[in-house]
């Protein structure tokens, strides 16, 4: 299969590169403004090859992308240290509209999964410049969130990220919703899991689980600038379960008929993904408290989004 990237900067190489060591395409097009950086990630990636999978890694124009079956969409400008994603929007969404341009041009049937900041806001842009089903307009939305609320309870009750069945709802920012209610260790609820275990999860180690998993993108733009590693490997996963039709559930973003009495708003929540995208959604059991929190998310996600249209 062949994946496109566009932005070539962090997040799409860092895609690249899980893609390659995933051996999750047998061609990466890397595209950018700056065919000069496109074409050294994309040579950068290419000296990995050897040590993965057989895989073709090329740069070039928006014609070298004919025939990608997914394009990845991260084009744009950076998140300042301290500023909210939201703030991103305006200088992001007018990148945007001649990204995605040039992409339909080139692979007009393309799945498009969007990785830009504030994603859920550039998933419902994407939607609406491509005219694809939206199914087929993915945002990364808490894929990356939801990693991190796995690991944080996989650390606490000391068993594997892998084995812990939690989902970050909502907007992949500030006012995402930890899905609580409805996590699961084993078979078993996170609170019996963690009773069983004598590491009971407090209002105290929730809260600073909570807090994890929210200030994660600040406290590493804090030390390094921006984050790359966790959402190149989240890409690549929602990348894979496209490929070979896994069905896996994941949590990503995409615009949606009604949620908690909101109506055509993209954001995430727990979605089966195959060879067509997004199959299936699935509502999560949610206490009163999550459903309101995910409420007031979806209502700032489509205020915002309405602001731009
Ligand atoms: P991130 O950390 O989100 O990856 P970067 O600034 O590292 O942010 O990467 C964003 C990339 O998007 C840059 O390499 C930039 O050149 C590229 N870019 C910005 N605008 C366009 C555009 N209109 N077309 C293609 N690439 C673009």
């Amino acid at each position: 299969m062949k994946v496109g990237i566009v932005g070539a900067g962090m997040v799409g190489s860092a895609a690249g590169y899980a893609i390659a060591l995933r051996g999750g395409a047998s061609e990466i097009v890397l595209v950018d403004k700056s065919e000069a950086l496109a074409r050294a990630q994309a040579e950068d990636i290419a000296h990995a090859v050897p040590f993965a999978h057989p895989c073709q890694v090329r740069s070039g124009g928006y014609e070298r992308l004919e025939g990608a079956a997914i394009v990845i969409l991260a084009a744009g400008v950076a998140q300042k240290p301290g500023e909210s994603r939201l703030s991103l929007l305006s200088r992001n969404a007018e990148v945007f509209a001649q990204v995605i341009e040039g992409v339909q041009k080139a692979a007009p049937q393309a799945m498009l999964l969007v990785a830009s900041n504030p994603v859920d806001v550039m998933t419902e842009v994407a939607l609406r410049a491509s005219g694809l089903p939206a199914g087929q307009v993915i945002g990364s939305g808490t894929i990356l969130d939801t990693a991190r609320f796995r690991w944080l309870l996989g650390d606490h009750l000391g068993i594997a990220a892998q084995s812990v069945h939690a989902y970050v709802l909502g907007e992949h920012g500030d006012s995402e919703v930890l899905g609580w209610a409805s996590a699961r260790a084993g078979a078993i609820t996170v609170g019996e899991f963690a009773e069983q275990v004598h590491a009971p999860i407090t209002e105290e180690v929730r809260a600073r689980i909570d807090e994890a998993v929210r200030r994660a993108a600040y406290r590493i733009i804090e030390g390094k600038g921006a984050t790359w590693y966790g959402i190149g490997a989240g890409l690549a996963r929602i990348v894979q379960a496209v490929r070979d039709d896994q069905r896996a559930v994941l949590s990503v973003s995409v615009v949606t008929p009604l949620v908690e009495g909101v109506e055509e708003v993209a954001l995430s929540l727990p979605r089966v993904v195959g060879a067509g995208g997004v199959l299936t959604t699935l509502i999560p059991d949610l206490d009163p408290s999550e459903a309101a929190a995910l409420r007031a998310s979806a209502e700032m996600l489509k205020d915002t989004a309405l602001g731009i249209r």
